[in-house]
């Protein structure tokens, strides 16, 4: 069974079309169109003026280009004397002159196209036939004028997603937005025929599978961005199989989940998008450090083996900041802190290696869910820096019924200092006068914390 059989034979095991979706598609309902010459010449023109780049007044579709569209009524179709066309459309002011010749070719072609196929649905999307559909439209519309055709009840495979999924199963690979659809509509109309009877409904299987209607009973995984961890076609699908030693860009590594496989330096280097002396750079450093680790003296040694000119230290900065911040999890109010442990949690790779001593207290409501977190100073800590009434000015306003101070050790070590003991025993009387409790002082290390309630020291 060759791989294209494969891939719409699994379809058919697999997707199977509920009864909304069939009337949703037209699959029962098959349009004949009733369209006369005259009719199917002037939708033609209305899809292939904008591909040309020919601005149709919306609001007057005739309007400077009546005498285009009244063309195929003074025209004989089974002789087109071009030179009679050519007059025709000179008189029309809105075409350049390069459109007017465009247009010749195509109204030429089109009134041909007409007269060999005497307006026959079937005649009209038969495989040279569409060869002739494609010339008419200008180059890179071909999906363009599956769609159109498609649009006018006409049975012509057209999905452009359905086509993406088929290609990656059988081809391994994503294709371009401008590759032809050509390949696409052989292989629906002959395997894909032959496994659901029908090349449009092979069509619309691949398209449910690629995701595109969403409320069919089988949700597409190979979608934009595949989930391929959920394919049934994952053990057949070359885009998975084949190109395990390739080395592939970030894009391709998201959309084949490959990332989860790669080391952390090699990780960086797809996000940051490095050139090569920064890949061994940072490579080498991944030797011996982590993102962790990474402080101001790892950065200049950094900048040193790269081109002065090179962001990658600063890059690097940049990451680990995103990190840590994914890490903490910022505080959403409402949020509740249970313990302690809670509070560490939060904020610890915020403040373990900040250099200068940070104090912060979190503002609670009656229930102690959060209100919000307010900065009160940087700097060493000492009692006039870390003032009650600073502590408790926003407190107040903010109608807090609590709050729990935290401040950082840059030293590391959580353990408190007399004036953190000092600074605690003043707040929670100052909190006690006001009538906002002082739930808990945190001091933060670089490992480990200290509680000032856990030691049953407020
Ligand atoms: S394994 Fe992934 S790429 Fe292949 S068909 Fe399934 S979803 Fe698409």
């Amino acid at each position: 069974m060759s791989g294209f059989s494969v891939f719409f034979n699994f379809l058919k095991d697999k997707i199977e079309f509920n009864e909304q979706y069939q009337i949703f598609s037209g699959l029962i309902r098959r349009h004949e169109p009733a369209l006369s010459r005259i009719e199917l010449y002037t939708k033609w023109l209305d899809a292939y003026l904008p591909c040309a780049g020919i601005q149709v007044n919306p609001g007057s579709p005739f309007g400077e280009l009546r005498g285009v569209y009244q063309l195929v009524e003074q025209l004989d179709g089974y002789y087109v004397r071009q030179d009679e066309l050519k007059h025709l459309l000179h008189q029309c002011r809105v075409l350049t002159a390069t459109q007017q010749e465009q247009l010749v070719e195509a109204i030429v072609g089109f009134l041909r196209l007409i007269e060999q196929t005497e307006l026959n649905p079937e005649r009209l999307v038969e495989e040279q036939r569409l060869e002739d559909w494609w010339t008419l439209f200008p180059e890179g519309q071909a999906w363009r004028v599956l769609e159109w055709l498609r649009s006018l009840g006409l049975e012509v495979p057209y999905s452009r997603d359905g086509f993406r999924a088929w290609s990656r199963v059988v081809h391994g690979r994503t294709p371009e937005p401008s590759e032809h659809p050509r390949e696409w509509v052989q292989h629906c109309r002959k395997e894909g025929a032959e496994a659901w009877g029908d090349a449009i409904r092979a069509d619309r299987a691949a398209a449910m599978f690629a995701g595109v209607w969403n409320r069919a009973e089988a949700l597409g995984p190979c979608m934009d961005i595949p989930d391929c961890e959920n394919c049934f076609l994952q053990d057949r699908c070359c885009w998975m199989q084949n190109d395990q030693s390739e080395p592939l860009g970030a894009a391709d590594l998201f959309r084949k989940e490959r990332w989860k496989q790669l080391e952390d330096i090699d990780l960086m280097v797809n996000i940051l998008d490095l050139n090569a002396e920064e890949q061994e750079a940072l490579k080498k450093f991944g030797e011996s450090e982590t993102l962790k680790s990474l402080g101001r003296n790892k950065l200049i040694e950094l900048q040193k083996n790269v081109d002065a000119s090179s962001d990658l230290p600063a890059k690097l900065s940049l990451l680990k900041e995103v990190c840590q911040r994914y890490a903490e999890e910022r505080l959403q109010p409402g949020a509740q802190f249970r313990s302690s442990r809670d509070i560490f949690q939060h904020f610890r790779e915020r403040l373990r290696e900040v250099s200068q001593e940070q104090f912060l207290v979190v503002l609670l409501d009656n229930k102690h869910r959060v209100l919000e977190e307010v900065n009160i100073t940087q700097g060493l800590l000492n009692k006039s820096l870390v003032h009650p009434r600073e502590v408790f000015a926003r407190a107040v306003e903010a109608r807090a019924a609590a709050l729990v101070c935290v401040h950082n050790h840059p030293s590391g070590d959580p353990e408190p200092s007399p004036e953190d003991r000092r600074i605690t025993e003043r707040l929670v009387e100052s909190g006690k006068l006001i009538g906002i409790q002082v739930l808990d002082h945190v001091v933060i290390g670089r490992d480990d914390y200290f509680s000032f309630a856990d030691r049953g020291l407020l």
